[in-house]
């Protein structure tokens, strides 16, 4: 089969631009040496993001799939803010024997979930390589008077933890077909006060290590509130570990992870409606990380999951 590169680099280029997504910031998007997008009207936050093969996904990983998951990784860090995300840009590094349809492929994954989320898809970078696919994303959020940034570093002792939907097993797929919490983002930032958030990346003990360290505080976490997801149970019989030690420490759930006051948190709870519930997991104390379970409190150790380590890939 012809690879992508025999037709040269801009027939390529030629496909994404006539596929690509756009939205409402976006004044002139692929074509030109830059984008241009409209000025914000308040704050700007940026994220990137690098997925690689072997690390982050399989090589026989559907190519629709990955480039999906190579944009939602960078939706999920906006929604971790509390903002939804705007503008898109993809540097790729395709191997050199892929043909024009695989190409096309990571590019048609990219586009949905630009399409899905509203996001422009702005421009980027191709080259040919002689390694692994991999695949770098950049995507920037407008912040506004209504919708602040939400950072790591403003838990408070007494708030109380909260979780999105469910935890763990990522790696039988979810991982590579999450949807990010972008919706749920925007309603916590507009409508409650969320004083911490993150997104799960790591695993959530490590990611609520990660809130605890930027606000310098501590937390328990109460092991049978914790949402363990069906994936979990299934992972547990292949791996040895607890379905409850997977929702723990694995990694690529891609959930929200946040702390707001008690109260908050009631209402919270009370008036839910997501599309997948929202769990009260623990609360923030002034140091150290615990988890209780039948009435004994241990320490909790912030390890996050190796993703494909024994699967051909590194930590990443
Ligand atoms: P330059 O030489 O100015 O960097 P390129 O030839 O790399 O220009 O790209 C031409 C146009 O195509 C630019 O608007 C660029 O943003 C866009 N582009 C290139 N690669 C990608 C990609 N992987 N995804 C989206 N847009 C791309
Ligand atoms: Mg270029």
């Amino acid at each position: 089969m012809e690879d992508y590169t025999s037709r040269g680099e801009f027939a390529l280029i030629d496909f994404i631009r006539r596929c690509a997504a756009s939205a409402e910031a976006v004044q002139a998007g692929i074509g030109d040496d830059c984008a241009v997008l409209s000025a914000p009207t308040g704050p700007v936050v940026v994220t990137t993001d690098m997925i690689v093969e072997g690390v982050h996904f399989r090589k026989e990983d559907p190519l629709r799939q990955v480039g999906w998951k190579a944009a939602c990784v960078s939706f999920s860090d906006v929604a971790a803010m509390g903002l939804s995300p705007s503008a898109l840009v993809c540097a790729a590094a395709l191997p050199d024997d892929f043909s024009m349809e695989q190409a096309e492929e990571i590019f048609l994954g990219l586009n949905q979930a630009c399409a899905e989320f509203v996001v422009g898809m702005i421009g980027g970078d191709t080259t040919s390589s002689r390694g692994p696919l991999s695949l770098c994303t950049t995507v920037l959020g407008y912040a506004s008077a209504e919708f602040k940034p939400i950072l790591r570093s403003g838990a408070q002792v007494g708030d109380t933890v909260l979780v999105t939907g469910s935890l763990g097993g990522s790696i039988l797929g979810k991982h590579l077909t999450f949807v990010p919490r972008v919706d749920e983002a925007l309603v916590l930032n507009s409508g409650f006060d969320v004083h911490a958030m993150i997104d799960i990346s790591d695993g959530l003990a490590a990611d609520l290590n990660h809130i605890l360290e930027e606000s310098k505080a501590g937390a328990i976490i109460e092991a049978d509130r914790i949402p363990i997801a069906d994936a979990a149970h299934e992972l547990s019989k292949r791996t040895g570990k607890t379905a409850l030690q997977h929702a723990l420490t694995d990694g690529e759930d891609f959930e929200l992870l946040f702390t707001m006051a008690p109260d908050e948190a009631e209402r919270l709870m009370r008036g839910q409606n997501f599309r997948e519930p929202v769990s009260a997991v623990g609360r923030i104390t002034e140091s150290g990380l615990f988890i209780e379970q039948a009435g004994q409190r241990r320490p909790l150790k912030p390890e996050g999951y190796e993703h494909f380590k024994g699967m051909g890939g590194k930590k990443k």
